[in-house]
């Protein structure tokens, strides 16, 4: 699942990949970039910033562009070296390759694939809360953020980019189950909003620089998380079912013992 630790492993693998490099040769699968060539274009840097990934490109003509790329559930970047059998993916999912004399860039079902000067990047990112993984991180910026909307519930408030960027369903669910609340809870009910923004940024700091996104803290198959995609499975503290409902847009796991509704908050049931 991607989430912001995943996205940061994709930018730092790019950027090993392709920073500094010029671009030999550039081959775009998407209609709106179908024309593209970015030959002898330079590449600045790969930058994340939250679940957006930002390759900072330099034009022959030294303006400044930035190609940037979305996961989503399913996308993928994967870097090869020049004549390495492209392993990742099926061919079909290709959307982008960029050839450089040291590795081959291959962008696999991305979505929202596009080219803007970088002084415009804004309008793809700007309206992104804190940054859980960048440097300008700002907890109490995010708890701000969440408190401005009380009625909201925490489980939806916690995907809101706006509030912050990074947290996806893995980690919304996980840091709901570890702070033992209730996702139906309003943000209004949530007992230490600060300890919570605080747990979800050490969980996706804990995962940086790996794949296996664990919240247990085991990166054994089936034990890498509590609740997330656990349903009917025992809970890993009092034994009772894991439950999956929906909520707003997207399912969520939970325990309804070790995360309790609290008076006054509703439930889907
Ligand atoms: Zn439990």
């Amino acid at each position: 699942m991607p989430e912001g630790d995943t996205v940061w492993n994709t930018a730092r693998v790019l950027h090993r990949a392709l920073a500094g490099a010029r671009i030999t040769g550039s081959d775009f699968r998407v209609p709106q970039l179908a024309t593209t060539d970015l030959t002898d274009w330079t590449v600045r840097e790969s930058a994340s910033r939250g679940k957006h990934l930002l390759l900072r490109l330099d034009a022959p003509t030294e303006e400044h562009w930035t190609l940037h790329s979305h996961l989503r559930m399913d996308g993928a970047w994967r870097a090869y070296a020049p004549g390495e059998r492209w392993s990742g993916r099926p061919a079909h999912l290709i959307r982008v390759v960029l050839r450089s004399p040291g590795a081959v860039a291959v962008g696999y079902h991305l979505h929202d694939l596009t080219l803007v000067p970088t002084a415009e990047e804004d309008q793809l990112v700007g309206h992104l809360g804190p940054d859980l993984l960048g440097s300008d991180w700002d907890p109490a910026e995010a708890v701000r953020r969440l408190a401005d909307h009380p009625e909201q519930t925490i489980g939806e408030a916690l995907l809101d980019q706006r509030n912050l960027a990074g947290v996806g369903n893995l980690y919304k669910c996980e840091v709901l189950f570890l702070r033992g609340v209730s996702p139906w809870t309003p943000v209004g009910g949530v007992p230490d909003l600060p300890g919570m923004v605080a747990l979800a940024q050490r969980l996706l700091a804990a995962n940086r620089g790996r794949w296996t996104q664990s919240s247990t803290g085991s990166l054994h198959r089936g034990q890498t998380s509590y609740v997330y995609g656990r349903r009917a499975q025992p809970c890993r503290r009092c034994g009772t079912a894991i439950r999956k409902e929906e909520l707003g847009e997207r399912v969520t796991y939970w325990c309804p013992v070790c995360q309790p509704e609290r008076p006054g908050s509703s439930s889907s049931g």
